[in-house]
Formats: C-alpha cells, structure tokens, sequence
C-alpha cells in the first residue's frame, strides 16, 4: 500500500508513469486538475505546486490569488482506463497559502478540522456512502440527454443489457484504484444503478467520493453513456441519493456506538450522536442538499426523507440504524445526495454528532411507523419536523447557524451562502416548462 512520497516515486517508475494529475475540489466538491510531468513530483512533494486560486469558485481572496497545493501521497492511483505504457495516475491535495498555512476554504482541511475535534474527544469517524446516479444516453454531439438507457427495477437481472456491462466496467475499473466494492446493483428507476464500496475512515471516504464520480462519469462516457449525480434528473420516479452510514471508533480501535448492555444495544453515545444530527441538520441541509434539484428529491413517495425522525429500521425516517450490531453498528443518515461536496458533509455530520454527544442531546423515541400515512396534526402532536423545502429554506436555515459557520469557517460560510443564494435567485426569476404547460393554454 502506497502511503509515503518514497513508495508513490517507486509506483511511478514501476508503472512507467508519465503524468500525474494533482486534485482538489472547490467549494461546491467540483474537482479542480492539472497534470504535471512526473520528474517534477519530487519537487512537487516538498515545495508545492503553485496554482491561482482567483480562478476558482468560493477561493477568491484578492490578497491571497497564489495558492499552493501539497499533494497528500497516501492518494495516489493510477487511472485503470488510461495506456499503460505512459500511464497516468492521480493525486489528491491540501490547498496552502503561499506561507505555507492551510487555505481555511480548503473542503479538505474543514473535514480535517473537523476529525481533529472528534480525536480530541478520543474518537475518529468511519463513513461509508451509497450512491445512486443514473446512465443516460448521449446525443449525436455528445452532449447528456435524459434517455434511459435501460428500463430495468430494484435487482433486475438483465444479461444481454448493456447498461449492466457499463455498470460492471465501472466496477472493474474501481477495483483497480483500490476500492472494494460491497455491492452493485440495479436502483428503483430505469437506468438508475447504485455501487456502495467498503467504509473507511471519514478523509479516505471523502477522497474516494470524488474519486468515484470521476471514475463512473468517465467510464461510462467511454462508452457512449452519460452518468450523472444529479439527484432528481426524472420526475415521476426515485431521485439518486447518497446515503452516509457514519460510527465513532475509540483510540483503541471499539466501535464506540455499540453496547452490548442496552436493550437494543445502541450506547449512550450512538443515541446522542443521533440527537445531534436531528437537531442539527436543518442548518446544515443546504450542504448535504445543495442543489435546487435536490430538494425535487425530498418529496413523498419515491423512498427519500422528509420528517426529522430516526428508527431502527423504517426507511421512512431521515435517520435509521441498520440492525447489524458490534463492529458495525452505524448511524444511516438518509437525506444527503451525490451531488453534495463529500468533505463538508461529512464535516458537518461529524460535528452535529459530536455537539450532541457533548449536550448529551436526547433524540427521542423511534417512531417505527411510516411517518408518511401520519396526518399533519399527528406529525405536529409528535413534535416531529420536516427537512427544509426547497434551496432557498436551507440556505436561510444555514445562514442563521452559529455551528455551520463554526465547522465551516467564516471564509467558507460566506463564499458558499453567497453562491447558493445567486444560484437560488437565478432560478427563481426563470420560466419552468410546468408553469407553461400549466398556464399558457389557460390563462
Ligand atoms: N433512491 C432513494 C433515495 O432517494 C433510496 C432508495 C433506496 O436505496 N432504498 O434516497
Ligand atoms: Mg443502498
Ligand atoms: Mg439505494
Ligand atoms: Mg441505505
């Protein structure tokens, strides 16, 4: 396993690697590339590769446009879908001011800060995410449509499908860059696939969500497929999310949300860790959720949540605790989608988790019926809250949060409100397609 500068220049030559691509994703969780020749790596090890940070969203800083990115050696792979004489690999980065401290915009170094604070409470986190994305066909130009490329359910078993060949390259093609997939299988809707790889520690997970994006968008656009993230590209059926399955480990390595001793052996700490994400994620949806289309997700009907509960085991509800116990005792957070900036998400459930832990935060009784046949008045009785409605909520539930700006940054805080209220109002001074087809021939 490659963890040092040493073992990455030996896997260089060994592979006959000619490029490498350095990577960091801006503010939105979009990854930013260049490549570099790999004689300079060395160098790029020890002094950084210089790059303007005006150029990219959310890191404007007049005073500040020379960055720095240190490439991180424990990410380095090699891209299965490149020649292998002249290969080229990749490598996640930290962003540095030219002074060398951490950029505080850095998604990276949030989570990072984030991790710190969990392990100056004596506990790292685990995350492992299921994501959902559908396959379309390209068009003549090679741009995306919405065409389905199968017509395919939940398990559907389809051999002469090309879609599950797709599916499968993109598997291969992961496993070569170190991912070690637990399952694969067709989703609800047509040409909706998911793939949920193994759980790690809540950085290397982070590092590998963009890495898979990137590695299914561009294997199925190496066969005439587009894959897309975006949450709910077909209205009428199931929208793509990304569940996060995330637990506590203590330093001695014990998975700190089991005990054996409580009646359904959840520990004290897995109960107020929930407490803190319900209390909490209002405030941070517009960051789990950040799209205008992610909140055509969140509606009933289609298996996405809506009401701010948690369970043992109805789906129904935002949070739901597998029933598998000891070393896998997880927290399922249902709400989050594919098309969320991974390190900020995880940094902000990570702190939820970890303030409820601290306020000993009380989650409540499991509500183990289906919240959705519950009338309005029942919910209200219940205490039972919805997440945001739309963008425009979650942006101003952000905008009033102490804790995000505190686990985001002032820098972050600002740029991301910012961007997202400009996408909002761009979006809400539109014409849609619904209001035409409702209005014109009427009115
Ligand atoms: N696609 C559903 C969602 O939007 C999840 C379906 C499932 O995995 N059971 O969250
Ligand atoms: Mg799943
Ligand atoms: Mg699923
Ligand atoms: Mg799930």
């Amino acid at each position: 396993e490659i963890q040092t500068k040493e073992d990455v220049l030996e896997a260089v030559v060994e592979n006959d690697v000619k490029f490498i691509r350095t990577q960091f994703t801006d503010t939105m969780g979009i990854i930013k590339s260049w490549a570099i020749p790999s004689e300079d790596l060395d160098e790029a090890f020890d002094e950084g590769v210089m790059f303007d940070g005006s150029s990219i969203e959310g890191f404007t800083r007049i005073e500040e446009s020379d960055m720095m990115l240190m490439p991180d050696p424990s990410t380095f792979r090699i891209l299965p879908w490149r020649p292998t004489e002249g290969a080229v690999a990749r490598i996640i980065g930290d962003v540095k001011l030219p002074n060398g401290k951490p950029f505080e915009g850095d998604p990276r170094y949030i989570l990072k800060k984030a991790l710190r604070e969990a392990d100056d409470m004596g506990y790292s986190m685990n995350v492992g995410p299921e994501l959902e994305f559908f396959l379309f066909k390209l068009d003549g130009q090679g741009n995306p449509t919405t065409e389905l490329t199968d017509k395919g359910g939940y398990f559907d078993f389809a051999p002469l499908d090309m879609a599950q060949d797709v599916r499968r390259e993109i598997d291969y093609a992961l496993e070569h860059m170190g991912f070690k997939i637990e399952a694969s299988h067709h989703e609800v809707a047509p040409s909706q696939h998911e793939i949920d790889f193994r759980f790690s520690d809540a950085l290397t997970t982070a590092d590998n969500v963009i890495t898979f994006r990137y590695v299914v968008k561009s294997i199925a656009n190496h066969h005439g497929y587009y894959a897309t993230f975006m949450p709910k590209p077909l209205y009428g059926v199931n929208g793509s999310g990304m569940h996060a399955n995330q637990s506590l480990m203590s330093q001695e390595g014990e998975n700190v949300f089991f005990d054996p001793n409580t009646p359904n052996q959840l520990s004290d700490i897995a109960r107020y860790y929930t407490g803190g994400l319900l209390e909490h994620i209002r405030e941070f949806a517009a960051i789990t959720n950040p799209t205008v289309n992610s909140y055509k997700r969140l509606v009933p009907g289609y298996e996405a949540p809506i009401y701010i509960t948690w369970s043992d085991s109805n789906r129904s509800s935002l949070i739901r605790i597998p029933s598998t116990r000891g070393k896998g005792t997880r927290v399922e957070l249902r709400c989050p989608d594919p098309a969320c900036n991974p390190y900020l998400a995880f940094a902000t459930m990570l702190s939820a988790g970890l303030d409820g832990i601290k306020n000993k935060t009380d989650p409540g009784e499991a509500v183990t019926h289906n919240i959705f046949n519950l009338s309005g008045k029942d919910r209200e009785d219940m205490g039972i809250n919805s997440l945001p409605g739309s963008l425009k909520e979650a942006i101003d539930e952000m905008a009033g949060s102490e804790f995000v700006k505190k686990t985001v940054g002032d820098h972050l805080f600002n740029n991301y409100l910012c961007a997202k209220n400009k996408e909002w109002d761009d979006y809400k001074a539109r014409v849609h397609q619904w209001e035409l087809d409702t209005y014109l021939s009427v009115l």
